[in-house]
């Protein structure tokens, strides 16, 4: 059974989606575990990939790869996974990640499933699991033919160091020229002092509760004592209280830190969805009828602009 996993990286830095889907191939026990990564100076990241299981590492270093574009990436892969006959690709969840994979599935004619929480091997198949109807259950998806194509959500897998052989093999790179008529006129890199949202293991997230944008201080305070990251619902995204790519849930993003603290949040499905898989959930909230409450470990039913700034306190008088 061969798998190939996409490993994304942004400069230096495998990302930390795509090495807990590599980990969790090899866990599988498929043997012929392969991973691809695209860019310009890529080189130096091969050795990170056979640190955490790869077998063989396909490198496509090319300056068209430079930005990243997912038209280009998807002609390499594409004609990867048809040279290799791979029968299984996997994606962790990201924005560049949900673009190649949509192309290559209409490119290659393959069935794509998405958003899955986990992949089993089962009678010499591949069977996924994927949340549905409000994540209140799981449900085990297929495919009809191969490739198979999966792209998982983000915080799906932890990534798990394996020592393997980590061979590297250089792909030669050909583009369409209707891949090449896209072009990135500007990249920004946001300037953040903390960790971000999707790698943080603690976070403190605001909604419409904090009242105003200034709100958003109090919950700053308590991330930076907890040493987390600072999440926002769509409500407050909106109104334009916080940056949109701090926002969390079913138009944003997936998160699944081990303690996420809910500052104002009523709990809406859209908003639940990307957090739920949190390991434990605190809610402070005024009115003890919140749906949050439904799901929180643990609530505390009262007015969050006492509340937060004296649990900041706390955290800090305890770390200190
Ligand atoms: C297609 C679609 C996609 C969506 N995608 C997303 C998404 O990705 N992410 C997302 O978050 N939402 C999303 N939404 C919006 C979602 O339905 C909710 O409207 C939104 O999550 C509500 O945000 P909120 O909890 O900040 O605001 P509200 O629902 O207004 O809740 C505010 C809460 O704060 C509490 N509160 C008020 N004052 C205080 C106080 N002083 N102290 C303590 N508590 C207080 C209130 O009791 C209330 O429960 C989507 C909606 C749609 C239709």
């Amino acid at each position: 059974m061969s798998i190939l996993v996409f490993l994304e990286h942004h400069g230096t830095e495998l990302q930390k989606g795509s090495l807990g889907v590599l980990g969790k191939a090899v866990q599988l026990g498929a043997g012929d575990v392969s991973v691809a990564i695209l860019g310009s100076g890529v080189e130096g990241l091969a050795a990170k990939a056979a640190e955490h299981g790869a077998a063989t590492v396909y490198v496509a270093d090319d300056p068209r790869l430079e930005a990243p574009l997912p038209q280009p990436r998807v002609d390499v892969l594409a004609q990867l996974v048809a040279d290799k006959g791979v029968e299984t690709m996997l994606f962790a969840q990201s924005i560049l990640s949900a673009d190649i994979a949509a192309a290559l599935a209409a490119r290659l004619d393959a069935g794509l499933n998405w958003q899955l929480v986990d992949l089993e091997a089962r009678d010499g198949t591949i069977v996924g699991k994927q949340s549905a109807l409000g994540d209140s259950v799981l449900v085990d998806v297929g495919w009809r033919s191969t490739p198979r194509l999966a792209l998982f959500r983000a915080g799906a897998f932890d990534p798990a160091p394996s020592a393997a052989a980590g061979a590297v093999e250089q792909l030669e790179v050909k583009l369409e020229e209707h891949s090449l008529a896209a072009e990135m006129l500007e990249q920004a890199h946001e300037e953040s002092s903390g960790p971000s949202i999707e790698d943080a293991d603690i976070i403190v997230a605001g909604g419409r509760g904090l009242g105003a944008p200034e709100g958003f201080g109090l919950v700053e305070e308590l991330a930076k004592a907890l040493g987390g990251a600072v999440a926002a619902t769509r409500a407050v995204v909106d109104a334009g209280w916080y940056p949109y790519s701090a926002q969390v849930g079913q138009t944003g993003k997936s998160v699944a830190p081990g303690l996420y603290v809910a500052c104002g949040i009523s709990g809406a499905i859209q908003h639940k969805v990307g957090m739920q898989s949190s390991k434990t959930i605190v809610a402070i909230n005024k009115d003890p009828n919140a749906p949050i409450f439904e799901f929180a470990d643990l609530g505390v039913v009262g007015d969050l602009h006492q509340i937060v700034p004296k649990l900041t306190e706390l955290v800090r008088a305890r770390k200190s």
